[in-house]
Formats: C-alpha cells, sequence, structure tokens
C-alpha cells in the first residue's frame, strides 16, 4: 500500500510540474489574445466613432425636384454642423429656409453638453402643383459619442406663402383629421406590430393634441404626416411617418386648401358628373408586355378611358418604361404578386415577399404604392388575407381572353354582358385581346358607361374597400 503511494506521489509530483507549465503557457496565450481583443476593440470604436462623424448623411431615395444643392458648415468648439439645403429662384422662400436653418444651428450650439457632437441633414423637395407648391421636409441627424437621433421638420409653400396645418383643414374638422391619422396608423401592418409590442395607447397620445400634426408635406393626392421620436412611439423607433390618401381626408378641407389644390377640387367636380353614369372597371392582369400593352394604352388614350392594371413586379421590372406611362395616363396600378404563384400554397413569409416585393418596385418606379391585390388564378384562404391584408379585387365578367385568344368571343363576353359597376377581367399580355379593345371601348363608351379604375367606381359609389375583403363587383350587398 505504501509503496504504492509512495509511487503514486512521485508520479503527481511529475504530473503536477507538467500541469504547472502547461497552466503557464494557457496563461500566456490568454494574456495575448486578450490584449489582441483589446486592441481591436480600441481600434474599432476609434474608427466607428471616427466613421460615426465623418459619415455623410443622405436620406435614402431622396427627391430633389426643384432648387440647387447648397451646403453650410461651420463648428464652434466641440460641436460641428454641415446642412443641406435648397436654393430657390424665390427669394421669400429662400430666406424663411434661412431663418429655419440658422434657429436650428443656434439651438444646437446653445445645447449645453461640451462632447464632441454634429448635426447634419438631408432634405426632400418637390412640387405638387406646377411649381406653386412646393413641399421639403428636411431630416436632421445629431450624432455624439452615446447619441444618434434623428428629427424631421417640414415646410409647404404655395406659392410665398408657408401654410400651416390650420391652413389645409377647416377649424371644426382638426378632430376628425387627429382620429384620422391615428386610424391609419392603426391600421398600418409594421405600426400595428409596435404598438402591440410596446403596448401603446395611441387614444392617450392624440387627444387634444393638434401640434401633433405640425408636421406634414403635401403630396399630389395625399398628405404625409411626420412624428419626431418620441411623439407617438418611444424614441428607439425614431422618426415615423404616414402617407394619407387625400379621399380619406378631403371632408375636412378648408376652402383654402381646395383653391390651392385644384387637382382636388376638379375631382370633386368630376365625380359629381361620372357618378351619374353607369360605371365599368376594365382590367388587364400579367403585365406589362412591350407589344400588346401599349396597343392597349394608345386605344384608351384615345378615349380618355381610364383602366387597372394589375402587374406581376417581375414583368413591371422588365418594362418599368410601361408601367410608367400606365401611371402617367392616369390609369391605376394594382399588386398581381411577384411571380404569378398560387398564393394559398405558399409559407407566410413567401406570400408577404410575393406582394411586397411588388409594392416596393411599383412604388420606386412611380411614386404609388398599389392599394389592391388580385392574387393568381383568385386563390385565397383567410391566411393569405391575413398575410397580403388589402382589398381583394376579383371579377363579375370573365372573358377567358388566355384561353380562347379569340378577339369576337372577348368582345361578346363583356358585350352581352356589361351593366353598372362591372369588374372585367382581361389579360394584356393577350394578342387578341390588344385587338378587341379597340371595339369594346368605343362601344361601352356609346353605351353611355363611364371607364373608370377599381378604386375610383368603389369611391364614386361610396363603397369602402376594405383590407382583407373580397369584391366582385361595385354594388353593396356584393362585398363579402
Ligand atoms: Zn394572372
Amino acid at each position: 500500500m505504501k509503496a504504492s503511494k509512495v509511487f503514486k506521489n512521485k508520479n503527481n509530483s511529475k504530473s503536477n510540474k507538467k500541469s504547472t507549465n502547461k497552466y503557464k503557457s494557457i496563461a500566456i496565450l490568454t494574456a495575448i489574445v486578450c490584449s489582441i481583443c483589446l486592441l481591436l476593440v480600441v481600434v474599432f470604436k476609434m474608427f466607428h466613432l471616427e466613421n460615426l462623424f465623418n459619415n455623410e448623411f443622405k436620406i435614402k431615395n431622396s427627391k430633389k425636384e426643384i432648387g440647387v444643392v447648397q451646403t453650410l458648415e461651420g463648428n464652434k468648439n466641440s460641436k460641428s454642423y454641415e446642412l443641406k439645403y435648397p436654393f430657390l429662384k424665390n427669394e421669400n422662400l429662400n430666406s424663411v429656409i434661412s431663418s429655419h436653418l440658422k434657429q436650428e444651428i443656434k439651438d444646437f450650439l446653445n445645447e449645453n453638453e461640451t462632447e464632441k457632437a454634429k448635426l447634419q441633414s438631408d432634405y426632400n423637395i418637390f412640387s405638387f402643383d406646377e411649381n406653386n407648391g412646393i413641399s421639403i421636409c428636411f431630416r436632421y441627424l445629431k450624432k455624439a459619442k452615446k447619441l444618434k437621433k434623428e428629427t424631421v421638420k417640414t415646410m409647404v409653400f404655395w406659392h410665398d406663402k408657408k401654410l400651416e396645418i390650420k391652413n389645409i383643414f377647416a377649424k371644426d374638422k382638426i378632430k376628425k383629421v387627429i382620429s384620422t391619422v391615428k386610424n391609419e396608423i392603426q391600421n398600418n401592418k409594421e405600426f400595428a406590430k409596435i404598438i402591440k409590442k410596446e403596448k401603446i395607447v395611441l387614444d392617450e397620445k392624440f387627444q387634444n393634441n393638434p401640434d401633433l400634426l405640425n408636421n406634414f408635406i403635401i403630396k399630389k393626392d395625399s398628405i404625409e404626416f411626420s412624428f419626431n421620436s418620441g411623439l407617438i412611439f418611444p424614441e428607439k423607433y425614431g422618426v415615423i411617418s404616414i402617407d394619407i390618401e387625400n379621399n380619406l381626408l378631403k371632408e375636412n378641407f378648408s376652402e383654402t386648401f381646395i383653391k390651392i389644390n385644384p387637382s382636388d377640387a376638379l375631382i370633386k367636380e368630376k365625380d359629381l358628373k361620372k357618378s351619374k353614369k353607369p360605371l365599368i372597371a376594365l382590367t388587364f392582369d400579367d403585365g406589362p408586355r412591350e407589344d400588346t400593352t401599349n396597343v392597349i394604352l394608345d386605344e384608351l388614350e384615345k378615349h380618355d378611358a381610364k383602366a387597372t392594371f394589375f402587374v406581376i413586379g417581375k414583368e413591371a421590372k422588365q418594362y418599368p418604361e410601361i408601367l410608367k406611362r400606365e401611371a402617367a395616363s392616369g390609369h391605376e396600378i394594382a399588386n398581381h404578386t411577384w411571380s404569378h404563384k398560387t398564393l394559398t400554397k405558399l409559407s407566410e413569409k413567401t406570400i408577404e415577399s410575393e406582394v411586397e416585393k411588388t409594392d416596393d418596385f411599383v412604388e420606386e418606379t412611380i411614386n404609388f404604392r398599389p392599394k389592391l391585390l388580385r392574387s393568381p388564378g383568385g386563390s385565397i384562404n383567410n391566411k393569405v388575407k391575413k398575410i397580403a391584408n388589402k382589398p381583394f379585387i376579383y371579377w363579375s365578367i370573365d372573358t377567358k381572353d388566355w384561353k380562347t385568344n379569340d378577339e369576337k368571343k372577348t368582345i361578346d363576353a363583356i358585350l352581352k354582358n356589361a351593366s353598372d359597376g362591372d369588374i372585367i377581367l382581361m389579360h394584356d399580355r393577350v394578342k387578341s385581346t390588344a385587338e378587341a379593345v379597340k371595339t369594346i371601348i368605343p362601344e361601352l363608351i356609346n353605351r353611355g358607361f363611364c371607364l373608370v379604375t377599381v378604386s375610383e367606381m368603389f369611391r364614386l359609389k361610396n363603397i369602402p374597400l376594405e383590407k382583407g375583403r373580397q369584391y366582385t363587383k361595385a354594388i353593396e350587398e356584393d362585398s363579402n
């Protein structure tokens, strides 16, 4: 026993020496690795800080339709600024912009912080009415070591006058506008997620706070409201914006706004005339295609008729010029998914990307995000309804043009059945259809029909188009 113990001890002391050496080398190695890591962190931080202050601030896809881009630079103590702004032909507007910038700089330099900080800006500027109306949206980014905060400041001019929210909406309608804005935020998919996650009570945020709407820009057919970080959602979500169609707001517009936004007043006048006529919505799926879509567009333009194009995103990417032509001629662009797959067979994630990819591409190309969806083959179930979350537009007359490829059969399918509120399904990729419209369009007009887009038809008939619902015809009891 003893011997064996001694032997064991001997053996142990040997292995002890060995393991001490082993620990030593592990310690050295650890020290080296740690120093390298530390060095990397320091270098990264320096690089990061350097980058933080040197990077140019740019709004993604910013629009600068008017004026010349100028930069105002300067610094004081540890603070510096670099502000981009538009220089315009109109001296009065330049002086409004300049005094705004001066105030921003003054506020920034007066802030009681001694650490290094930088203020940068970029902007969007565009006209909503032949250069008489100008919308500017400044985005500011304030950076310091532990801070990165974006804010927004908007300006809208009509000729020489700067417009405030009280110029846009009738005094007694502001409350209604606030509730519309609130509802649209609630209905927005992204925002709804945040509201749920952060348990935000929107009613509280919007209660009697008319100043909340001060940051707005006027677009051609909509008004976009922006909210600085912390106003509605917690600061970490930054600036948020919501674009609201004039259709949803027009009951509340002031007389001034109707005067300065004649396009909207004109719509009202035209609406009145159109609403007394029977209406039809021609719809064309699966395009755009070079040879056929242009023929259809020629014919529509010839008769000042409007239609709706349910475009396939992939095809639109092939022919962006045709997409632009469709939009410029006043037709409605709607979503027919990215690659025309049967939506009911896809995963939630793929359904979402099939719809959103097309929306994104169309918006990038024509500055309008499709409101309506027609699923390929009309396939639909509750999952699709929930994920795609748009009004689903079906049809009341199916020409089967893609099947028959027969001009006469397409003409007959329509002219034998057309009635007020019909949604007619055709395909602008079909050659015989491009020929058939040359008979169909003048004949429908001859019979007293007004050819309008799908959205227009439902608006004129006062039928709201709701997300997640299916529509086959514009008559009250038909929507389900
Ligand atoms: Zn299709």
